[in-house]
């Protein structure tokens, strides 16, 4: 009976030398949808189905927030694009506060940051807050107006820039997200 349990004992521990040693696909998440208070008025936009992820043994979430990695406060003034996030990459168009003020610097920064991390953890995806002047995908307000534009923010350009699929959490589910991860 003992070398019974000893053999299965023994099984465990291969499958799990086996499951530790199975390559984990990485995706980056705005850290506002898992709950994370990271918003401009320092709240989040906490959704349940994102933060489902965390739970997945076979994924490696990685929560970020590039407005923080960009050196802005929380609470911040919020702000709008003049021009599609990969406009503003080129020195083309600029990120102006509600008050008038121009960080654009900070966001570009905060993208340049954020791709850092992406490579650092090999990420293959990520899921962005929808209408973000820094990750929303395909819909962003334009500064002065606020009339949502076809763009993206600055933050999903720039992932976009690198390969990385990326998708707005109104987007999400879970099997669009393993049809990117398998691309
Ligand atoms: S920059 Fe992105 S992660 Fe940070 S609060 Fe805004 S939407 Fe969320």
């Amino acid at each position: 009976m003992s070398s019974v349990v000893s053999r299965l004992e023994h099984l465990i521990r291969l499958a799990r030398e086996i499951w530790l040693l199975m390559p984990r696909r990485v995706v980056l998440v705005s850290a506002c949808l898992l709950g994370l208070n990271t918003k401009y008025d320092g709240g989040n936009n906490y959704r349940e189905r994102v933060a489902k992820l965390l739970e997945r043994e076979d994924l490696v979430v990685i929560p970020f927030c590039p407005e923080q990695l960009g050196g802005l406060p929380t609470p911040r003034e919020p702000a709008d694009l003049t021009a599609d996030g990969g406009e503003v990459l080129g020195g083309k168009g600029r990120v102006i506060t509600w008050g008038g003020r121009d960080v654009t610097h900070s966001f570009v920064r905060g993208a340049e940051e954020s791709l850092k991390l992406a490579r650092m953890v090999g990420a293959r995806a990520a899921v962005l807050k929808a209408r973000s002047p820094s990750c929303g995908v395909g819909g962003v307000y334009r500064a002065g107006d606020r009339r949502l534009m076809p763009w993206n923010g600055v933050t999903a350009a720039i992932l976009i820039r690198e390969g990385i699929r990326v998708m707005s959490d109104e987007e999400f589910s879970e099997d669009a997200l393993e049809r990117a991860l398998g691309l």
